[in-house]
């Protein structure tokens, strides 16, 4: 999926924990199949290739996961959209990139994106991008999803605890071996080697988005990859966003949401959903956060 996973399992038998290892990692492959939207045979794929053309019919699994991308642009209003997508072609992240795109490119590219434009046919299972050139992909929910399933697979197989992490998105679940809470590092903004403090990760997961991996800087200015599908530009403003919450995949696409939504509106976004917390780092390293995050300085 692009990044590096790491899978923890609490254990009494060595060799059962690395089968069940294995068996995550089966699952997370499967899921890649599933949803890449490079490899050309998935559905994903056959969705896009039929843009503007024909309905395709899809697993329930992967109708499902777009319904839920569905309902998180109408809960974002647009900020995530799985159809930003078209705009791949115009915003490069490999290197690729000369200059910024003309404002022709965006808005030929915008005029394609939208999620309303995503038509789901519940009774016969299919999904239909109505205009031809459009594109789905699960770039900003996709690691948090595979990371979902393969902590259920494994709850499911009796592994009592462990970690499942996406490249920095992760999940949790039961407590260390010592029976202490897995901890998470929150970095100190202006000293990225310093841990600023803990938080505890109890039965949840965490997710982050931010501009320090994948951007391109033209004439000094840094544009990331995280991009305004409403715009078509990648948006400013904030440094990191991680969200904190029961499920990786909400967590995952959130944190994409939040960072186009900006400080203000995301901030409360967050403070109006139950079980949801979010820490903000703005381009000016201040630091945010929602009504219930409780720093533990101390673990
Ligand atoms: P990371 O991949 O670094 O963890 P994200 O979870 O925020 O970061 O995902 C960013 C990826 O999501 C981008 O590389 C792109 O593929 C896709 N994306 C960019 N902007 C949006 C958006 N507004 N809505 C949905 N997906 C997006
Ligand atoms: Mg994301």
């Amino acid at each position: 999926m692009g990044s590096r996973f790491e899978i923890t399992v609490v254990s009494t038998n060595e060799e059962l924990g690395h089968i069940n290892i294995e068996e995550a990692i089966a699952e997370i492959t499967r899921i890649e199949k599933l949803i890449s939207a490079w490899n050309p045979d998935s559905e994903t794929s056959l969705i896009n290739k039929n843009a503007g053309i024909k309905p395709v019919k899809v697993s329930l699994e992967l109708f499902n996961l777009i319904e839920r991308a569905k309902q998180l642009s109408n809960l974002t209003d647009g900020a995530f959209d799985i159809s930003y997508s078209s705009l791949d072609k115009v915003w490069r992240f490999d290197g690729s990139m000369k200059d910024i795109p003309t404002k022709e490119q965006i808005k030929n590219s915008i005029s394609k994106i939208g999620h309303e434009k995503i038509i789901l046919d519940t009774k016969a299972q299919t999904v239909f991008l109505k205009q031809k050139g459009m594109k789905i992909s699960f770039g900003a929910m996709g690691k948090g999803y595979a990371a979902d399933k393969a902590k259920s697979l494994l709850v499911s197989k009796q592994v009592i605890a462990g970690i499942i992490n996406a490249g920095g998105d992760l999940t949790t679940w039961g407590t260390k071996a010592s029976g202490e809470k897995w901890l998470i590092g929150i970095a100190n903004p202006l000293n990225k080697e310093r841990i600023f403090s803990w938080l505890p990760i109890v039965e949840s997961s965490v997710a982050t988005s931010g501009n320090y991996e994948k951007f391109v800087t033209f004439k000094g200015k840094r544009y990331s990859h995280i991009i305004d599908p409403r715009t078509g530009y990648p948006t400013i403003g904030i440094n990191s966003v991680s969200i904190f919450a029961k499920d990786a995949e909400l967590c995952d696409a959130l944190a994409t949401a939040v960072y186009v939504m900006g400080t203000e509106t995301g901030l409360s976004l967050i403070n109006q959903l139950a079980n949801t917390e979010v820490i903000i780092v703005d381009d000016k390293n201040k630091m945010f956060k929602s009504d219930g995050v409780l720093f533990e300085t101390n673990p």
